[in-house]
């Protein structure tokens, strides 16, 4: 069909697609261990659905202002602030359909084609097609396994070139878990401001990190924020991904400029939606420390696993729900090629599913969303090493 060119730059977001395959295998009443999902596997907290059916109930179900209800701009500049040390004013806030919106958007407002965007690999599957779609070019900043795949300002200020315009940091990191420590991320804004480049902070897991880290937004440090853009989501930390609620923080021009992207395109985000994310963020957060201590848990549980596997390494991951191993030492022969190959024949021959490495610009790793319950990953580990061993006794 005689499409776009721009719709031709990209293809259908690699995650879904896996996700996609995995549900055709359960409709045929097949039991597939699911590693794929990138989103809780916790209902969303009653006290928000409550305030949802409450806006429901008191009609709130018209056009609201296309940047958000003033009681959700306010409630998420006060929260970001009370959670990160931030001091956004509401206009400086926009609300967003999801995440993944406000970084459509941030984007599609900033990015001239042929501009250049720094984009650290392995990276989020949707950051590279965004930029395509709107015409930049993406320049990938390596984050080397061996240091635990942490982005490093000397591997941003390696790659910056005259037409760089912008930089997108995700800590805690979709696929590798990976945390930038908010001293190197200072460092990091500080080459940005040098070298006079926009950063991206896409913070969507900022409240799953474990060990040591703290959640930590570079929207709350000290440096200059004139070119620093904050990117968050309700969909992880409260479990409100079908609600589809995000935002961005920024310079106020630049929200302005989002405001008026949404007014032509999307409008605003689901009235009903933005009440009971008013409701997240001002209620307790109780739930959020109890998926992070079941995460906690799993995380544990599945670092252990995938390191007992034959031939498999798995870094320690820092944040977020995901693992991150490397299967290396199972692609490159005939049947096997790349890891997309693997998690095919992981599908059909174990019925588990996981995300392949190539998703990320990371051949030669899967990865594994530990968003499932225990039961189901102690049942997925043992298939896994059953399906390995199969894999490694055949060649
Ligand atoms: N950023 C990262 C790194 C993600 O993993 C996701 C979702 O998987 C998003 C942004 C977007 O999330 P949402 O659009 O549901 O807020």
């Amino acid at each position: 069909m005689d499409l776009s060119q721009r719709i031709q730059r990209i293809a259908v977001s690699p995650t879904l697609a896996v996700m996609m395959e995995a549900e055709r295998y359960k409709a045929r009443g097949i039991d597939v261990v699911d590693f794929g999902p990138g989103e809780p596997d916790f209902p969303t907290p009653d006290h928000i659905k409550r305030a949802a059916v409450r806006a429901l109930e008191q009609n709130l179900t018209k056009y609201t202002a296309t940047g958000g209800i003033a009681a959700l701009r306010q409630a998420i500049v006060e929260w970001h602030a009370q959670q990160f040390g931030s001091s956004f004013k509401p206009a400086e806030c926009v609300v967003t359909v999801g995440g993944k919106h406000a970084i459509f958007n941030a984007i599609s407002v900033l990015i001239n084609s042929g501009d250049e965007v720094l984009v650290p690999v392995p990276y989020w599957v949707s950051y590279p097609d965004i930029v395509k779609y709107v015409g930049g070019r993406m320049v990938e900043v390596p984050t080397p396994a061996a240091g635990g795949f942490t982005l490093r300002a000397s591997a941003v200020e390696g790659v910056v070139g005259p037409r760089t315009r912008l930089l997108i940091v995700n800590s805690p990191n979709n696929p590798t878990g990976a945390v930038v420590p908010p001293e190197e991320f200072e460092r990091i804004a500080e080459v940005c401001q040098r070298r006079g480049l926009w950063l991206l902070s896409d913070e969507c897991y900022s409240h799953f990190v474990y060990g040591e880290a703290r959640p930590f937004s570079i929207g709350g440090a000290k440096h200059d924020k004139e070119r620093t853009i904050i990117v968050g989501s309700l969909s992880k930390t409260f479990a409100m991904t079908g609600w589809r609620i995000g935002y961005a923080l920024g310079p106020q021009p630049l929200v302005d400029a989002i405001i008026k992207l949404q007014s032509q395109s999307t409008s605003n985000p689901t009235s009903i939606a933005q009440h009971a994310a008013v409701e997240a963020l001002r209620g307790p957060m109780d739930s959020v420390q109890v998926m992070l201590a079941e995460y906690t848990r799993r995380r544990a549980r599945v670092l252990e696993g995938m390191r007992a596997l034959p031939g498999v390494t798995c870094a320690e991951p820092q944040g977020a729900f995901y693992v991150f191993p490397n299967v290396q030492k199972y692609v490159g022969d005939g049947s096997t090629p790349d890891t997309t190959a693997l998690a095919r024949l992981m599908l059909e021959q174990a019925h588990i599913a996981v995300v392949p490495g190539e998703a990320f610009g990371a051949p030669g790793y899967l990865r594994c969303s530990y968003a499932t319950s225990m039961e189901r990953i102690e049942e997925g580990l043992a298939r896994l090493d059953k399906f390995l061993r199969s894999v490694s006794s055949r060649s």
